[in-house]
């Protein structure tokens, strides 16, 4: 049980409207786009520079979108140029419209290597091998031909919510400083939510632009994808958290979903407990051998929709090969074509 004074706090009561804006702090906007899914918006960032704006993520290719965006410019951009784009990461609803932004204002364009060519590679059809491997995937954790059809072409719509990112890259690395805004941020990279996830800290002016990485009220997706089946992305997820060691606790935090917030410490001791909760219930649930479909409605008993149930197998994909990497639970046939898995002991 957290002690009250251990709660989140959460300086801005009410969103932006569409088309709106609101400083959060000097020189730095929050905006929010609609995203026509369950969860139905994105924050982005305008970063006030000499000679326009530096934008961190920007949406997906909806019609909604795109008419904020038209907003946003004209209204509290003041018609001024983009002059820079930041990708915190791949993901469509953060890098949709990136390559038709970069482009509109030729603008410079910076993130993360293994996000921009994860993302070049995602959000394009036909990509050799790409469907042949998702199928597989899906097949062999207890999906059956029409669900797995279903879940392949859910993928196709995603997809063409992006347009093309740019052919080339503004690269940046952890550790890293770049300026922007009048200020100087350190880069901070994670894994866990992304392969190649990019925060960005002002020590200074103790503020985090966090992306999907730190949410407020929900739990960043945790997830095992087609392309690395047995990848640890929990693991990966939980030993990034040292990795904010340097962020003030008093720092305001800018996330990508949710309001802006304070209190990193309290909101990552609630995302360690979470997940430990969750690998306890995976284990608990494991002691009869199961495939990753069947945990997965245990584990999200209310899910629906092929969207919905493609997440909630790769996260608890997560958790199962989190157990199995530490020996805690088996999988039964890791070479075959369909696998279960056991608790062990
Ligand atoms: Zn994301």
């Amino acid at each position: 049980m957290l002690r009250r004074q251990d709660a989140l706090s959460f300086p801005w009561a009410d969103v932006p409207a569409p088309g709106e804006a609101r400083e959060v702090a000097p020189g730095i906007l929050w905006a929010r786009l609609p995203l026509p899914f369950l969860l139905n918006h994105v924050n982005v960032w305008l970063i006030e520079e000499d000679n326009g704006w530096t934008v961190i993520d920007t949406g997906c290719v909806t019609p909604d979108i795109i008419t904020t965006w038209s907003r946003l410019l004209a209204g509290p951009m003041r018609g001024l140029p983009v002059v820079r784009v930041i990708a915190t990461h791949g993901h469509v609803d953060h890098i949709g419209l990136t390559g038709w932004m970069v482009e509109r204002f030729d603008a410079d364009f910076l993130g993360t290597f293994a996000e921009w060519v994860w993302a070049r590679i995602s959000h394009t059809r036909d990509v050799p091998g790409s469907s042949p491997a998702h199928e597989t995937y899906l097949a062999r954790n207890g999906f059956d031909d029409a669900a797995v059809a279903q879940q392949v072409s859910t993928r196709h719509r995603f997809m063409d919510l992006a347009t093309p990112l740019p052919g080339w890259i503004s690269e940046i690395r952890d550790g890293e400083v770049v300026e922007f805004g009048g200020r100087s941020w350190d880069v901070i990279v994670t894994r866990g939510h992304a392969f190649e996830h990019a925060s960005f800290y002002d020590p200074v002016g103790k503020v985090l632009i966090a992306g999907d990485h730190l949410l407020p009220k929900i739990s960043p997706a945790i997830a095992v994808y087609e392309m690395m089946p047995k990848g640890d992305p929990l693991g990966d997820y939980l030993a990034s958290f040292p990795q904010f060691d340097c962020v003030a606790d008093d720092a305001l935090l800018l996330p990508s979903h949710g309001s802006p917030y304070v209190g990193i410490r309290t909101r990552i001791g609630e995302l360690r407990e979470h997940h430990r909760r969750r690998l306890d219930d995976t284990a608990a649930f494991l002691r009869k051998p199961r495939n990753a479909a069947d945990l997965a409605r245990k584990m999200f008993p209310h899910v629906e929709g092929p969207e919905n149930t493609g997440f909630a197998l790769g996260e608890t994909l997560a958790h199962v090969n989190y157990l199995v990497r530490r020996g805690i639970v088996a999988d039964n046939s890791p070479a075959g074509p369909s696998a279960t898995y056991q608790t062990i002991g």
